[in-house]
C-alpha cells in the first residue's frame, strides 16, 4: 500500500497480517523513501511495468524504521521456542535500529543480548516464553498487581520504580531496627549502657514518607504505591529489648497498625471517589486479600471489599427500585451492609454530584457492622438532604416520623437551622457527614433550587410538633425568640376582637392539649377571620406553657418579640394569671434581669410598667377586675 505524506515522502506499508505465518520474512514493516532523493536517483522505467496498475518507477535502498529484531530487514532472524543459552544462526546480528524485544530498547544498549543463560538476541513475540519474560521484565513489580502491558501508563511506570528503590531502602531500615540501638545513645547511666532498644519509628518515619509522595501522584499509581508498601511493611515485626520505648511509634506492631489504617482509608477513597475502571479495583482487592495478615490485624482483611458503584443492589437502591436494602439471587440473600468509612464516602461524593434523592435512599436502607451510632449521625442528615433535593415539604416529615424521629434528638441550634431553611428555602452550601456541622459553618447561605418557601402555618406546626417530642428546643429562650419572631411579623397585627381573643383561649389550649398523634391539628374556623393573630396567639399559647412549665431565661428578648403587638402580650399575661404564683416569679426574673441589662433602651416601656406594676409588694394577684389586660 502506498500513500503520500506531505510533499516530501512516500511511505510504504507492508501488512504484518500477511507475515504472519513466516516469522523469518524480511519485509521491513515500513519504509520512508525521500522524494527528492529519488528525483535525483532517477532510473529507467521497465517498459513491461506499464501495463500494471501500479508502475514502479523509482528503486532506492530506503530509511529504516526502528524495529524489533525479529523484525529487521537486514538480518535474517531464526525463531526457535525458548533458546536462551546462546544466539541461534545469526540472531546476534544487529542493525543500528533494532530494538530488543525484552528490554524494549535499542539492541545495542541491551547488556543481555548475548548474555549466555539470558541471551535476549532469540527473543520474539510468537513465543509465549518470550511473551512472558518480555512481560515480566517490563511490569517488574507490577506483575505483582496482575497488571498487563496494556494497564501501564507513565504514571504506574514511575511507581513500580519509586516502589522497587522504596523496597530497598526499606529493607535496609528495617534491618537496623532488628539490630537496635545501645542505650548509652539515649544517655542513660552507666550501667545499663550495654543494653539494647529497638525502636520502629524511624521505619515508621520513612513508610510515612513514601505514603506521602503517593499520595501527590496520579490516582492509580497512588493506589500502587499505597499497597505495594503495605505488602512489605506488613511483614515486618517487632523485637522487644529490656527497654521498652514510650514513643508512639518505637513499637513496629502498633506502627504498622497506624499505617495500615493509613493505606486503608486513602485506597477506599480512591475505589469509591476516583474514577477506576471496575478490573483495576478488582486487581486491587485481589492483590490486598493475598497479603499475610498478622492475627492482630486479621479483622482488617475486607476492608477493602468495597461494593462498586455498578454493583446491582447498591443501584437499585440508588434508582429506588429497592427500598429494602435486600436482594436476593438464587436463593443467596445480599443484604447492603458496607463499612462506616465506606458510607461516608458516597455520601460525601453523592453531594458533591447533588444526587441528594439517591443519597437519601441510600442511607435509610444501608447497614453497618460497625458505628451504628455514626451511621444514626449520618441517617439524621436525610432531612436536610431533602431540603436540598428542593423538597421542604418530605423533609419536614421525614424530621417527624412516628418512631425515632431526627428533631427529637436537635439542639437548639438544628432547630434554628431548619426553621431558617424552611423559612428562606435557602442553605448553606456545603458538603456535611454529621448535623452538627450544619450549626458550625461560615459557608454562605444560597437559595436551594426548585425550593419554595413553607408559610407560616406549616412552620408553626412543624415548630410545635418539634417542641413536643425535644425539650432541648422546648425549653431554649432563644428557638422561642426565633419563633415568635416568625408569628410576630414585622407589621403589627391588627387588634383582634375581644370575643376572638376570649375564644382563642379554648382553641389554643384544646389544639396544645390534644397529644393524639405527633400531628398539631389546627381547626379551619379558627383561621378564617384572623388567620396571622391566630396563629400568633398559638405560639403565644406554647410560650405560656412553657412559663408555666420552669424558668426561661433570658426572658427580655422572648417578650421583645411583642413589641408591634402588644394585645398578644397581655393575652399571655391572662393566661399566665391562671397560676398567679408562677406568673409572681416570672416577674420577678424579668425585672432581675431588667437591672442586669445596661443597654436599656431596648427595654420596651410597656414592659417596664407591666413589670413595675405586677412585681410591686401591695399588689393583689387575685384581683380579676386588675387584670394583666388593664394594665397595659
Ligand atoms: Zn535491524
Ligand atoms: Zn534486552
Amino acid at each position: 500500500m502506498c500513500t503520500t505524506v506531505g510533499t516530501e515522502e512516500i511511505i510504504i506499508l507492508s501488512d504484518d497480517e500477511d507475515c504472519e505465518d513466516d516469522i523469518s520474512c524480511n519485509e521491513p514493516s515500513v519504509l520512508i523513501v525521500e522524494v527528492e532523493d529519488v528525483k535525483k536517483s532517477g532510473g529507467a522505467v521497465p517498459p513491461s511495468a506499464l501495463d500494471e496498475d501500479l508502475v514502479i518507477t523509482f528503486s532506492r535502498r530506503a530509511e529504516v524504521l526502528p524495529h524489533a529484531r525479529y523484525d529487521c530487514p537486514i538480518h535474517p532472524f531464526t525463531p526457535t521456542d525458548c533458546e536462551i543459552g546462546a544466539p541461534v544462526a545469526a540472531n546476534q546480528l544487529m542493525c543500528d535500529q533494532c530494538f530488543c524485544y525484552i528490554c524494549d530498547k535499542l539492541a545495542s544498549s541491551c547488556e543481555m543480548w548475548c548474555h549466555s543463560g539470558v541471551c535476549h538476541c532469540n527473543s520474539h513475540k510468537r513465543s509465549e516464553f518470550w511473551s512472558n519474560h518480555r512481560n515480566c521484565s517490563l511490569l517488574g513489580g507490577l506483575k505483582t498487581f496482575n497488571l498487563t502491558l496494556s494497564d501501564i501508563d507513565s504514571h504506574l511506570r514511575q511507581a513500580e520504580m519509586m516502589l522497587h528503590s522504596f523496597r530497598l531502602s526499606l529493607a535496609t531500615q528495617f534491618s537496623s531496627f532488628l539490630m537496635g540501638n545501645m542505650l548509652e545513645q539515649y544517655g542513660v547511666s552507666q550501667s545499663i549502657q550495654k543494653c539494647r532498644v529497638f525502636d520502629y519509628t524511624p521505619v515508621y518515619e520513612f513508610v510515612s514518607s513514601f505514603l506521602n509522595k503517593a499520595d501527590k501522584q496520579d490516582d492509580r499509581a497512588a493506589a500502587i504505591m499505597r499497597l505495594g508498601a503495605a505488602e512489605n511493611f506488613l511483614l515486618h515485626f517487632h523485637v522487644s529489648g529490656t527497654f521498652i520505648l514510650q514513643s508512639p511509634m518505637a513499637n513496629a506492631a502498633e506502627a504498622k497498625l497506624v499505617l495500615l489504617q493509613r493505606v486503608i482509608a486513602s485506597v477506599q477513597r480512591q475505589m469509591v471517589m476516583a474514577d477506576f475502571t471496575p478490573e483495576f479495583i478488582h486487581k486491587l482487592q485481589d492483590f490486598y486479600k493475598r497479603f499475610n495478615f498478622p492475627t492482630e490485624l486479621k479483622s482488617m482483611k475486607n476492608s477493602l471489599t468495597v461494593r462498586l458503584w455498578d454493583d446491582v443492589l447498591l443501584v437499585s437502591v440508588l434508582k429506588g427500585q429497592n427500598v429494602s436494602g435486600i436482594r436476593k439471587d438464587k436463593g443467596k440473600k445480599d443484604v447492603l451492609v458496607e463499612q462506616f468509612a465506606v458510607v461516608l464516602l458516597r455520601t460525601e461524593l453523592l453531594q458533591q454530584q447533588h444526587r441528594y434523592r439517591e443519597l437519601c435512599r441510600y442511607l435509610r436502607v444501608v447497614e453497618t457492622d460497625d458505628s451504628k451510632l455514626s451511621l444514626q449521625k449520618v441517617q439524621d442528615l436525610i432531612p436536610f438532604f431533602m431540603c436540598m433535593a428542593g423538597d421542604l415539604g418530605s423533609a419536614l416529615s421525614s424530621l417527624l416520623p412516628s418512631v425515632n424521629a431526627p428533631a427529637s434528638r436537635f439542639t437548639p441550634q438544628l432547630f434554628l437551622f431548619y426553621l431558617r431553611v424552611f423559612k428562606t428555602a435557602t442553605a448553606p452550601k456545603l458538603a456535611v457527614s454529621q448535623p452538627a456541622q450544619l450549626c458550625s459553618t461560615d459557608a454562605a447561605w444560597e437559595p436551594i433550587k426548585d425550593a419554595v418557601p413553607l408559610s407560616h402555618v406549616p412552620l408553626v406546626r412543624f415548630a410545635l410538633r418539634v417542641q413536643r417530642c425535644c425539650s432541648a428546643v422546648f425549653t431554649d429562650s432563644q428557638c422561642w425568640t426565633t419563633l415568635l419572631a416568625v408569628v410576630n411579623t414585622l407589621a403589627p397585627l391588627q387588634d383582634p376582637s375581644p370575643q376572638f381573643l376570649q375564644e382563642a383561649k379554648d382553641v389554643v389550649t384544646s389544639i396544645l392539649n390534644d397529644q393524639h398523634g405527633s400531628n398539631i391539628q389546627i381547626p379551619r374556623f379558627f383561621q378564617t377571620v384572623y388567620p396571622d393573630q391566630a396563629m400568633l396567639l398559638l405560639v403565644t399559647g406554647a410560650l405560656c406553657l412553657r412559663i408555666l412549665s420552669a424558668p426561661l431565661s433570658p426572658a427580655l428578648p422572648v417578650l421583645n418579640t411583642f413589641k408591634e403587638n402588644v394585645w398578644a402580650l397581655g393575652w399571655l399575661w391572662g393566661s399566665l394569671s391562671s397560676s398567679p404564683e408562677r406568673l409572681r416569679s416570672f416577674l420577678l426574673e424579668i425585672s432581675k434581669e431588667m437591672e442586669s441589662t445596661t443597654d436599656g433602651d431596648h427595654l420596651l416601656p410597656f414592659l417596664c410598667t407591666t413589670v413595675s406594676t405586677w412585681s410591686s409588694p401591695t399588689d393583689n394577684w387575685d384581683q380579676q377586675s386588675s387584670g394583666p389586660l388593664n394594665y397595659l
